[in-house]
């Protein structure tokens, strides 16, 4: 039903899953809430009024004070290894307040983060700081312009009240939008909390939801194997945009193939292939380069909490089969990759020696330091300069290297371009930039937030004005280092 103002058309598909999944959640008011950020295009593509955002209606959504027509407020239950240890957690600071049904059909989970304590809480508070709030708002909608899966960010509202955090701080409300919040943990506090048949009713409605085309006897191997492929695919994304997510656990792993759970997340300035942002990842499990890898465990862990429902097919079979789809994530993870950096390159076709001079570029870049996104945007435009490289024999020597790589094709200097352009953005969300917009809005001032997410909007515009923005940080800039739990 559609009867509010902005246009909540909710429904709540996920309370029709079995109780034991969830816990249904009361409204946590909070006493002065005030709408800081919003995001006009994600609402008209929710099919909400953008000129609503700022009433009061959709205040009080967005501050959990008051829930539309047709939400099931819910917590939801999971599970999940954190860096390598099994953990009960389930959604202990947000709510699951329903899914909008789009104008095209599509379905979005609304979750609010922040928004109190609820049965998973343990001994946290519920609630979530105002800066990484507007942090997740800005890298989610960046990752999203970069063409990279992501829950998106529909808004920041402050709640009035002031939290303990390592001082006290401003508390806020995220109100996020994801194609929905079931992850490798969900799946895991099924298996291992749950019956068979709660087990099932979870992977029955995550391939309604998610991969409807998937029927016939060998659903959940087929479930495991397009997730999979997702994760390939998102993954070799994030390296290709030099992103690191920084917590991979299996609960921060979406089976939409969504981005999600943005904590101490980065990306590079400087190439550095054992590069780690979080404060807590001493051991570097989730530094970049080992990101692939992470995410071939974490499915493992994902296969195993299927097998439950794998006990009409013969063990022996089941096995192999789940194997072979682990196998098949390694090799298209690498092949996406791969075809991901020959695109960078503005190659159009693949050779042998291919993955060689990728390497060879990347150590040249991780010897010399140089910054990982102006050495892409130098290739393509040569009028960039990456000072890092540009005094390097050995860059000039693997420079000729691809140039002669890229003559074998026989294409035109302007379709080179035109492909560099495309898959080389000219800004990402830096780190000095990002923390100079958060610590404007501490003070109040949020126009230099709104000029940094307008710049992020189009990414690959390579735009005069985009200019000031791809500078790296300056020299002294202390190594960034990025928390948990805030
Ligand atoms: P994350 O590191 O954001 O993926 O969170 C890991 C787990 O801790 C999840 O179960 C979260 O719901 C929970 N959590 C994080 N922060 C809080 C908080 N302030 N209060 C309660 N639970 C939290
Ligand atoms: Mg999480």
């Amino acid at each position: 039903m559609n009867d509010t103002t902005i246009g909540w058309n909710l429904q709540s598909s996920f309370a029709s899953l079995p109780k034991t999944l969830y816990a249904p959640m009361e409204a946590n008011t909070v006493a002065s809430p005030r709408l800081l950020i919003a995001n006009k295009p994600l609402a008209a593509e929710l099919g909400l009024d953008p000129g609503q955002l700022d009433s009061t209606e959709a205040l009080n959504v967005f501050a959990g004070n008051q829930f539309p027509e047709g939400s099931f407020p819910l917590a939801q239950a999971y599970a999940g290894h954190q860096f390598g240890q099994f953990t009960m957690l389930g959604d202990g600071r947000a709510i699951l307040i329903g899914e909008q049904k789009t104008p095209a059909g599509e379905l979005f989970d609304i979750q609010l983060k922040g928004s109190g304590t609820t049965p998973f809480s343990r001994s946290g508070d519920g609630r979530a700081a105002l800066g990484p709030m507007l942090r997740e708002y800005l890298i989610s909608e960046s990752m999203h312009a970069l063409g990279i899966p992501s829950s998106r960010s529909l808004a920041v509202a402050a709640t009035g009240e002031k939290i303990q955090r390592y001082s006290a701080e401003p508390g806020a409300i995220l109100t996020r939008v994801a194609s929905s919040h079931i992850r490798v943990g969900t799946f895991q506090f099924a298996a291992k909390y749950r019956s068979a048949e709660d087990l099932k009713a979870l992977a029955d409605y995550t391939i309604e939801r998610h991969f409807p085309d998937i029927t016939g006897p060998n659903r959940y191997i087929e479930l495991f194997r397009q997730t999979a492929q997702r994760q390939a695919s998102l993954i070799a994304k994030w390296q290709l945009a030099g992103f690191v997510h920084g917590v991979m656990n299996t609960d921060n792993m979406a089976i939409s193939g969504e981005t999600i759970d943005y904590g101490p997340c980065a990306f590079l300035d400087r190439y550095d292939e054992s590069a780690v942002f979080s404060s807590i990842d001493a051991g570097g499990r989730y530094a970049y380069r080992n990101q692939p890898l992470v995410g071939g465990w974490n499915l493992a862990r994902f296969a195993e909490s299927l097998f439950p429902l794998l006990s009409d097919i013969p063990e022996k079979q089941a096995l192999s089969s789940m194997q072979d789809a682990l196998e098949e994530y390694v090799s298209l993870q690498k092949q996406w990759y791969l075809t991901g950096m020959r695109e960078k390159l503005g190659l159009f076709t693949e050779m042998p020696e291919d993955e060689q001079l990728i390497e060879s570029l990347l150590e040249l870049m991780q010897e010399q330091q140089a910054d990982f996104t102006n050495t892409f945007r130098s290739l393509t435009f040569e009028a960039v300069e990456e000072p890092a490289l540009a005094n390097d024999p050995a860059f000039a020597a693997w420079h000729d290297r691809w140039k002669a790589r890229q003559q074998q094709e026989g294409r035109s200097e302007q379709e080179i371009l035109e492909l560099m352009k495309s898959k080389n953005p000219a800004v990402i969300p830096r780190n000095h930039r990002v923390e100079a917009a958060l610590e404007a809005a501490a003070q109040g001032d949020y126009e230099v937030l709104e000029k940094l997410l307008d710049i992020l909007r189009d990414p690959y515009a390579h735009s005069e004005e985009q200019q000031p923005f791809t500078a790296p940080p300056p020299p002294s800039t202390p190594p960034y280092q990025t928390y948990c739990g805030t």
